[in-house]
């Protein structure tokens, strides 16, 4: 297996949900957690994904970190690279999204670049330009009250144009309706008028599909997660990657499960109840008793090491938003997160020593803590849980071999502690 294509993303779970498109579009994909110390030579698949947290930092950081990633993933024999933001286009006003595909088209001598943000299964569709969220314009979305990067226009070539020196075009739905040739024609157009970054309408799977043909040749494309199925495609049938079996193998563990969940979201509240409704053993810890440093945190570990077993147990901070603002008020917002976070952290530690070969983990703090406490590197992806959720397999790091599932808060149906070590098993 030759690595054919580098992706970089500007979020964690973003990653995992273009690297679970990849492997739906046929490739065989790693996701690493930044540049890993020995780069990507010795990563064995088809695409590697690069998951920064560039989205909200100054836009000269994000610019350089997505450099110094491109310049690491350039040393392998990757020929095509991605650029992967949020299908809601999220960026501030000074970026990144410009900033970051401007620095990237100048490195990689691209002369012409798609911003293709389209997700149509999640509802995230674009035409004539202008973003939609369901129904509803992005601007009026909610999106538009997001507390890091309020998105107050829906209109793509405007907000590109604001975070960059060039006046995007638009490649437009009757054109990619047209298809993939008539697509290619508009691209020639646009260099031809020296436009240089477009817009690509795009309203379903199919748009998704004539894209992936046309923009299979050029070296940069960006977008969200829906093209990298139509690229993935394209490139298997051109031959550019070999064809697998089942580009989503993993070699998985059937050591003891545990679930963690520092997610209090809405959601996540339902699947922890729906596991216990189950029949599924719920230990639930207290954000002020470990605040104050009793020996909850060691009463935890000793009661999951007494569980483990065949049947996966679940450890939780989760909580209704009431009990949320209780213990925030006790001990102010950050102090709860962190102290959470580091239980969870040292916990994952105690677990995976202990013969923990299974680890599902909801929220996207939790994961980061998890992830970095247990010194993860690449993980290769495996079969998907649920849309956007996939488990894992560490390939370097600490724990290799250890099966992960990052699941961020609002993701995943009612039953989904329960289905991922159905998917595993
Ligand atoms: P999500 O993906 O649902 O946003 P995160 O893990 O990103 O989940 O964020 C949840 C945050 O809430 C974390 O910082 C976590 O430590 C914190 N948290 C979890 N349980 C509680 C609780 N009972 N009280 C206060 N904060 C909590």
């Amino acid at each position: 297996m030759v690595l054919w294509l580098g992706c970089i993303a500007d979020d964690f779970t973003g990653a995992t949900d273009m690297a679970s498109m990849l492997v739906k579009g046929g490739l065989r994909t790693v996701q690493t957690i930044g540049v890993p110390p020995d780069g990507f030579e010795n990563i064995a698949a088809d695409a590697v994904v690069v998951a920064l947290k560039t989205r909200s930092i100054p836009a000269e950081d994000a610019v350089a970190q997505s450099l110094e990633a491109l310049a690491a993933l350039r040393k392998t024999k990757a020929r095509r690279f991605f650029f992967k933001y949020c299908s809601t286009f999220d960026s501030t006003a000074a970026g990144n999204i410009g900033p970051v595909a401007a620095a990237l088209e100048e490195e990689l001598r691209a002369d012409w670049v798609p911003f293709c943000p389209a997700l149509p299964v999640n509802g995230r569709t674009v035409f004539n330009g202008h973003l939609f969220v369901g129904d509803s314009l992005l601007n009026e979305s909610g999106m538009e009250m997001h507390p890091l990067n309020p998105m107050r226009d829906s209109d793509l070539r405007r907000v590109l144009a604001a975070q960059s020196t060039t006046t995007p075009g638009l490649i437009p739905a009757r054109v990619v309706r047209a298809g993939a040739d008539a697509v290619r024609r508009a691209i020639v157009e646009h260099r031809r008028k020296d436009i240089h970054f477009s817009i690509v309408d795009c309203v379903d799977d199919a748009d998704l599909d004539v894209l992936g043909d046309a923009f299979n040749d050029l070296i940069l494309v960006t977008g969200g997660s829906g093209l990298a199925v139509g690229l993935g495609k394209a490139w298997v049938r051109e031959r550019r990657v070999e064809e697998h079996d089942d580009p989503a193998a993993l070699e998985p563990r059937e050591g003891p499960g545990v679930i963690l969940s520092g997610s209090c979201s809405q959601t996540t509240l339902a699947q922890v109840r729906a596991f216990e409704a189950q029949g599924g053993s719920v230990l639930r810890i207290d954000p002020v008793e470990l605040a104050n440093g009793t020996s909850a945190l060691a009463e935890a570990a000793q009661w999951a090491g007494a569980g483990l077993g065949s049947k996966p147990i679940a450890i939780v901070a989760s909580d209704t938003p009431d009990g949320v603002a209780a213990v925030q008020s006790e001990l102010g917002a950050e102090k709860a997160g962190q102290v959470i976070e580091q239980a969870f952290a040292q916990l994952a530690r105690a677990l995976v020593s202990n013969g923990v070969e299974r680890l599902v983990v909801a929220g996207g703090e939790t994961s980061g803590a998890v992830v970095s406490a247990l010194g993860v590197e690449a993980m290769t992806i495996g079969p998907e849980i649920d849309p956007g959720v996939p488990w894992t397999q560490v390939v370097q790091g600490e724990c290799e071999g250890l099966c992960l599932a990052l699941k961020s808060g609002n993701f995943g149906d009612e039953d989904f502690f329960t289905k991922a070590f159905e998917v595993l098993g």
